[in-house]
C-alpha cells in the first residue's frame, strides 16, 4: 500500500510512496527496510519511519522505537543472509555528523574480517583531550538534563 509522501521534496518519502523504486527487504505499518541505492557492503540496508522526521530528536519516541524494533530484528538476518562477520549499525544523526538525506534512517552495513574498514571511532577528526574533572561535570550535566 502506498502512502502520500509526507515532504515531497524529500528521496525517502517518495520511496515510501512508491514514487521512487527501492529494494524493500522489511515493511512494518510505520517502518520501511530497503537496500541502499550506493551499498557500502553487500546488505547495505537502510532503515526508515515511513513519516518524515530529520533527526532521532525531531521523530516521536513511539515511533523511534519501533524503527529500534525492526533494526534489532533485521540486523541478524541482513549478516546472516550475506554471510557477513559483523556489522556497524549506526545513524548519521543530524547535517553535522553527516547526515545527507534529512529523513531518519539508520544504516546497517555488513562487516567481513578483511574488507579493510574501520570501527565507528574513525568518524571523528580528531579526539578531545578531556581531563577527569571536565568527564565528571559532562556525566552530571547529561544526568541531570535527563531528569528534568
Ligand atoms: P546519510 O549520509 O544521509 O546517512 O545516508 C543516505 C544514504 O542514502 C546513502 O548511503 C545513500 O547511498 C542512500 N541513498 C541516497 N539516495 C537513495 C535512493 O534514491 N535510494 C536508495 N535506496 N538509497 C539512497
Ligand atoms: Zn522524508
Amino acid at each position: 500500500m502506498s502512502v502520500e509522501p509526507t515532504d515531497e521534496d524529500c528521496i525517502f518519502c517518495r520511496i515510501v510512496a512508491g514514487e521512487i523504486p527501492s529494494r524493500t527487504v522489511h515493511e512494518t505499518e510505520n517502518v520501511l527496510a530497503f537496500l541502499d541505492a550506493n551499498p557500502l557492503a553487500p546488505g547495505h540496508t537502510l532503515v526508515i519511519p515511513k513519516a518524515h522526521h530529520e533527526t532521532l530528536a525531531d521523530t516521536p519516541e513511539e515511533l523511534a522505537s519501533e524503527v529500534f524494533s525492526v533494526l534489532y530484528g533485521l540486523t541478524p538476518i541482513v549478516e546472516e543472509t550475506i554471510d557477513a562477520d559483523a556489522s556497524n549499525v549506526a545513524f548519521n544523526n543530524g547535517e553535522a555528523a553527516g547526515q545527507e538525506i534529512p529523513h531518519l534512517h539508520g544504516h546497517v552495513i555488513p562487516r567481513f574480517e578483511d574488507d579493510g574498514g574501520n570501527p565507528i571511532h574513525a568518524i571523528v577528526g580528531s579526539r578531545p583531550d578531556l581531563s577527569d574533572d571536565e568527564l565528571d561535570d559532562i556525566a552530571e550535566r547529561i544526568s541531570a538534563n535527563h531528569q528534568t
